[in-house]
This record gives C-alpha cells, structure tokens and sequence, in this order.
C-alpha cells in the first residue's frame, strides 16, 4: 500500500540523486533535485563506469548481494532509460579480463575464480596463448589471465546525461547551481521540515534525500555522516585501431575501451581532501601500467584526463536508507567506488522504503553511525 508523499527534495545530481529523482518520478512522487553545480559535475561524470560486483566486494555478505542485484537491474534499467531519454548510453556486456604478470598475481587470479564460482558465476584461466589469441595487444610476457564474461560496463558521462533529461521528462524540477546548506527539523527529533539553501533561502518539505556524494558530510545535518573524498583520477588515450576489446585489469591499473575509441585508464585511490586535480605522479603511474599492459599504448594519443571525488565511508559500505531518529529524512550515499554499478538497486530500495515503507538491508543503515 502506497503512503502519501506530497514531494520529495533530492540534495545532489550525481548519478544516484538522479536515478532516485526518476525512479520516484516514475511513481507519481513530486521531486525537486538541488544541485550545487549542474548534474553529473561530481563523481560520476568522472567515473569509469565498470559494472563489477565481485572486483569491488571480495567476500559474500550483504554489499555482495547489494551489487548483485544491482548488475542484474541494469539491462531493465538501460532499456526504460535510453527509451525515455531518447539516447543510448553506452551499456556492453563484453566481461571482464584480469591478467597477471607473476607467481602471486597467478594465485589472486585463481582465488578471484574460487569467489566467482560461489555465486555461480563462471570464469576462465587462460594461459599465455589463449590470453593473446582473445586480446592480441597483450604484452607477451602475461601470465595468467581470468576471464569472465558476467561483468558489464556503461558509458557514465552519457548515463548521466540521460538520466537528467529522463528524469526532467518525467516533471523533476531540477535545479542547478542551487546548493543546499543542511536540513531542517521541528526541533531535536522532530521529522523534517525543509532544506536551508546556501543562499539562505528555505524551502519547505517533509522528504529529504541526501545524494550529495563525497560532499554528504560537509551538510549540516541532524545526523553529521562521516563521508569523506577519496580521489580517483584517469588518463584517457587514444589508439587506432584499438587496442583492446574488452575491461582488463594489470598490475596497478584497468583499461576501459569504449566504443567511441577512448580508452580509459585508472584509477588512483587518493587521500586528498577536496581538491580535485590530475597530477604528473598519478598520471606516470597510470601510463607506466598501461604501457606494461598493452605495449603498442605508447604511441597512444593522450585526450585528456578524468578526475573525481568518491564518496568513502570508514566501514566501506554505503549509507542507504531512512534515519530512524528524523523522520522524513533519507540518505544514498558514500557508494565509493561503486555508485555507477549500485545506482538501479540504490534508487529502487529508496523509493521503496519513502514509498512502500519497506526499509533496505540494516547493514546499510545510516544509524550504524550514532
Ligand atoms: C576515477 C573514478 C572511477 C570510478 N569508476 C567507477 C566504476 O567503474 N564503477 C562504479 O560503479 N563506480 C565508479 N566510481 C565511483 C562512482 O563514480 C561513485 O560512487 C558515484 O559517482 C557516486 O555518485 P553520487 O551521485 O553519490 O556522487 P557524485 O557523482 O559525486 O554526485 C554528488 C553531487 O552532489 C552535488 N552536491 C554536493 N553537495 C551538494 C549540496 N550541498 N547541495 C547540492 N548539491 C550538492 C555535487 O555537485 C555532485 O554533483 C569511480 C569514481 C572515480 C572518481
């Protein structure tokens, strides 16, 4: 049974506040989305999109089934969206190759396999012939390879940008260069009563989703979160004809070839505040793996650079649900390196619980926080 909600305030337009925005859109819900600069200027214009639950959760538990669950979403997902959107937004289901250059590195490819086969998914060793037979770019002296064909990828920039046009063809008032200073209540433990801009304005509502990503702590809130940034910068090159066909991970870095001819090459995992820049360390990095990877990348065009802010945690999963001391408010965030792959899950267990009542797995909870 549906309760009542007369609107719905998102704080944030990365690719979980939109998706969010259009998935209560879609039922009927009135929402508003504040965005401090314009949609996908965050994390997720920045990301590289890789659709991999099992590269990112390492064990079975509930982030596992969380990503899961969100990967067999996305065909669905896609489809409403690119029919909505009108545009196409870069979704392949090439899989996922690993390739190993030593002893140790062989081991993690055989573990790798072991944890896929727990959840049923089937990957394949490759030995040095068959690694380049299915990649010919591949230096000759890798080792081992791990391919499986269950991981997917989606072009972010372009979903993104599909997801604001959707989710303003289905009535959210989106507001860019609108900045939220916090939320306010009816007093200490009183539900919500509207979002204090960074204006100083107010704006009335009674459900606030906070999606403001990396910037989710710096809120003031009547629950303070403690997400902090995490960096990630990418190298984009270009070779024609490609290089390769599908995701590879090396020794330090992955590939992404996308279909427009860009490969991306990432990512870093930075300690650095807020500030976002690209720097000539993470970029000879970046390039040094890619090149021990694919030799022929180094006569590749350099075509820019990425960078961006993941929103972390300190346990490392993401916040997703109703605070149970403040009514009417909500969070999504601090998906870390995963908010591509966890946003069709994220969206639907938010509209869910503000629209159904049913709340998201309590390891998810922002009350783990006091
Ligand atoms: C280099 C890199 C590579 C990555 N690769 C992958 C990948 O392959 N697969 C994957 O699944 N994930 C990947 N990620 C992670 C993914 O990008 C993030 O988890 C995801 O984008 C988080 O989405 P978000 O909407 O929570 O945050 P963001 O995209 O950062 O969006 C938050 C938005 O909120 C706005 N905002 C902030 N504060 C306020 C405020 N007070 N008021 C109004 N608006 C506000 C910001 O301007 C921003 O637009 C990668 C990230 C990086 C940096």
């Amino acid at each position: 049974m549906s309760r009542r909600v007369p609107a719905v305030t998102v704080i944030g337009g990365g690719v979980i506040g939109l998706a969010i925005a259009w998935r209560l859109a879609r039922r009927d819900v009135r929402v508003t989305l504040l965005e401090r600069h314009t949609p996908g200027a965050g994390a997720s214009g920045a990301a590289a999109g890789m659709l991999s639950p099992l590269k990112e959760a390492g064990e079975p538990g509930p982030f596992l089934d969380l990503g899961l669950r969100s990967l067999a979403r996305y065909p669905e997902f896609v489809r409403e969206i690119e029919a909505c959107a009108e545009m196409e937004v870069g979704y392949r289901r090439d899989g996922r190759l690993d390739v190993a250059f030593g002893a140790d590195a062989a081991d993690g490819l055989r573990r790798q396999k072991e944890l896929q086969e727990t959840v049923g998914y089937t990957g394949r060793l490759l030995v040095p012939a068959e690694l380049r037979r299915l990649e010919p770019g591949l230096a000759e002296d890798a080792r081992l390879g791990l391919a499986t064909e269950h991981d997917h990828q989606i072009d972010n920039e372009r979903l993104v940008r599909a997801l604001w046009l959707a989710a303003e063809r289905e009535g959210v008032d989106i507001r860019s260069g609108a900045g939220a200073a916090g939320v306010e209540t009816d007093g200490p433990g009183g539900p919500v009563t509207g979002v204090r801009l960074d204006s100083g304005e107010a704006a009335a509502t009674e459900t606030v989703v906070v999606a403001a990503g990396a910037w989710a702590g710096a809120l003031d809130l009547p629950r303070p979160l403690p997400v902090r940034p995490v960096r990630g910068q990418i190298v984009v090159l270009r070779l024609v004809p490609p290089a390769l066909q599908r995701v590879t991970w090396g020794p330090g870095c992955y590939l992404v070839p996308r279909a427009d001819g860009r490969l991306l090459v990432g990512a870093t995992v930075e300690e650095a505040g807020f500030v976002v820049a690209t720097t000539a360390e993470a970029t000879r990095r970046l390039l040094e793996c890619a090149i021990r990877v694919v030799p022929a990348l180094a006569g590749a065009e350099i075509q820019g650079f990425q960078v961006g802010l993941r929103p972390a945690t300190p346990d490392g999963l993401p916040v997703i649900g109703a605070d149970p001391a403040t009514p009417g408010l909500h969070f999504a965030t601090g998906h870390f390196r995963n908010g591509v792959l966890l946003a069709p899950e994220t969206a639907e267990l938010v509209a869910a619980e503000i629209l159904d009542g049913q709340a998201p797995d309590p390891a998810f909870t922002p009350a783990r926080f006091g």
